[in-house]
């Protein structure tokens, strides 16, 4: 497997440094060519069209893990989950429950501040059709492993967008220090577990397929996000 970031010293260095990766040839093509291409609404902006690091403090207690960015949304803007729906409904959670300064995430340098909460993903380019292939997934894991072992510190909860990101959070707990429990816990929405000090939250992804089905409502984010809220102590 190829090797980097995992030197990285500071969560700021390892930001740096995951946005000159081009280790996924497949996944560095397609960020690239949706950034040329654009979507029409988007025509006049520039694309980000690099890996996305993760948004929030350095020292968050609660991390958000999801799938991966969005064609049109971080890649687009190069904050997670900004400029798409799925993240219209993350944030406003978030800022319902206290955890961010505003309801809407449209830009980097929007003014949006997160309290205490980073959001991340395992894999940090847009993928075609958002899906990653297995190889994708375990080449950028450590990125993700570097990440949760500068955040131990302070690091108390995680919420886990989706079974994808549910599997990928649980392969990067153990190299990154946890005691991961056999046989692995397992995902579902509302779940939670105490995995060697730290607590796992379960929720449904913000997809549009559940979010717009009424898979995942409002209030169903907000309870899972209240309850890591106190856990994580914020
Ligand atoms: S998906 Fe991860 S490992 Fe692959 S190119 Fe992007 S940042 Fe690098």
């Amino acid at each position: 497997m190829i090797e980097f970031g995992v030197h990285a010293t500071s969560i700021g260095e390892l930001d740096q440094a995951v946005t000159h990766c081009r280790a996924c040839p497949r996944l560095v093509a397609w960020r690239e060519e949706v950034a040329r291409t654009k979507r029409a609404a988007f025509a006049c902006q520039e694309y980000w069209g690099r890996p996305v690091p993760g948004f929030g403090p350095a020292d968050a207690a609660l991390a958000i893990i999801g799938l991966a960015p969005a064609a049109h949304g971080a890649n687009r803007t190069g904050r997670m989950f900004t400029g798409d729906r799925s993240g219209d409904v993350l944030y406003a959670a978030l800022y319902d429950v206290g955890l961010a300064s505003q309801p809407t995430s449209t830009h980097a340098g929007d003014g949006l501040e997160l309290f205490g909460v980073r959001i991340t993903a395992p894999v940090r380019c847009a993928p075609p059709a958002n899906k990653p292939t297995p190889a994708e997934r375990d080449t950028c894991r450590q990125w993700l492993v570097r990440e949760l072992e500068l955040l131990a510190p302070t690091l108390r909860a995680i919420v886990v967008l989706g079974g994808f990101g549910w599997q990928a959070t649980l392969s990067a707990l153990a190299p990154a220090g946890w005691q991961v429990p056999r046989p692995r816990p397992r995902f579902g929405h509302g779940v939670e577990y105490d995995i060697d000090g730290l607590r796992l939250f379960g929720c449904y992804h913000v997809s549009q397929q559940n979010t717009f089905t009424g898979k995942l409502t409002p209030e169903m984010i907000k309870d899972v996000l209240r309850r890591a809220k106190s856990v994580a102590r914020l």
